[in-house]
């Protein structure tokens, strides 16, 4: 090994089907990686420590792992570093941070999957160089996570941006699709949601349908990023996911934002 060897880390995001592991010390310095299917809790870590035990060279000087949630974040709590309440079976109260941390011997750093997202932005990509961001991705549901001079902003738990209100757009009478308010950010304009109004999935749109799916999805996005803008600053909105891959919509969003703001703010 050269002495000037780069300090690696190692990462994980941990997903409902699958674990990303990798170890490396930049984007550009990935030297392991692996994917592994997302089984019982147990089973699962134990393949997550084993690959960082069996990977070559040096252990990782430390692991960072970015969940799927719901996940406990207040160091102090007893769950610190648990999967909480998940919908997903066999998951409930599962603890990341420990079994992987005491198995390595190495500190454990642990967030949201959107705010490690969100870092990653910040550290390496969109958002290099600032101090107050914000990352929101548009999938299958829509999050979004803040970092707030250079730290993800947490406080009882984690942002639930995806979930703000935003206004009906004019002649939308699809009801909504979030299980829990039905016409918020996500309920409105997550790909679920485009799914479900369009009968068929969002990267399959085309004509008429598309054109109303764009028109709407810029309404929707930009009321939702209006009410980040206003209560944030963010010096960007850095914004990930599916989505925002529909033809057309970034430079009507553009438009429809600046025309939510009217004028009035940084
Ligand atoms: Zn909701």
């Amino acid at each position: 090994m050269r002495d000037d060897a780069p300090v690696r880390f190692g990462a994980v995001e941990a997903g409902g089907t699958k674990f990303v592991c990798l170890i490396g010390s930049s984007p550009d310095d990935v030297v392991a990686h692996t994917r592994i299917p997302t089984r019982d809790p147990q089973q699962t870590l134990a393949e997550v420590v084993s690959f960082f035990k069996e990977a070559a060279g040096p252990p990782p000087a430390a692991v960072g792992i970015a969940s799927f949630g719901p996940v406990e974040l207040r160091m102090g709590n007893p769950r610190y570093g648990y999967i909480t309440a998940t919908p997903k079976p066999g998951w409930t109260d599962t603890d990341l941070v420990g079994p992987i941390g005491s198995a390595l011997g190495v500190p454990v750093g642990f967030d949201t999957d959107v705010a490690g997202a969100a870092l990653g932005e910040g550290r390496w990509g969109a958002a290099r160089g600032l101090s107050t961001f914000v990352y929101m991705t548009v999938g299958t549901g829509i999050g979004a996570a803040a970092v707030i001079g250079g730290r993800s902003a947490a406080g009882l738990g984690h942002a639930e941006m995806g979930h703000i209100s935003v206004p009906r757009q004019p002649g939308d009478d699809f009801p909504g699709a979030c299980p829990f308010h039905r016409d918020c950010l996500e309920g409105m304009a997550a790909g679920g949601t485009l799914a479900a109004r369009f009968g068929r999935p969002a990267e399959d749109l085309d004509g008429a349908d598309l054109e109303q799916a764009v028109a709407w999805e810029a309404g929707y996005l930009a009321a939702g990023l209006r009410t980040i803008v206003y209560t944030i600053a963010p010096e960007r909105i850095v914004i990930g996911g599916s989505i925002p891959n529909l033809p057309g919509l970034f430079p009507l969003l553009r438009t429809a934002l600046v025309d939510a703001l009217a004028g009035y703010g940084a």
